[in-house]
């Protein structure tokens, strides 16, 4: 059974999320990665399998299957 590391709450809806990722500066956006939602405080966990096939996509060279354009804003 796994647990929210935020809040502890063991209620995880499962889904499929969008996450951006930071990679040498670059930033990359894998849509689709399902995850377990807590239902509690909406901490996003992934899978150690998903987080290392998401990990082989943004490393490996793999084309993207499409590029977007995203504003930055600074704080
Ligand atoms: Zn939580």
């Amino acid at each position: 059974m796994s647990k929210c590391y935020v809040c502890g709450s063991t209620y995880f809806a499962e889904k499929l999320v969008n996450e951006v990722f930071e990679i040498n500066g670059k930033y990359v956006l894998v849509e689709n990665i399902p995850a377990k939602v807590c239902s509690q405080c909406g901490k996003v966990i992934f899978s150690s399998e998903a987080a290392e096939k998401v990990r082989l996509m943004v490393h490996g060279g793999q084309q993207p299957s499409k590029s977007i354009q995203v504003d930055v804003f600074a704080y």
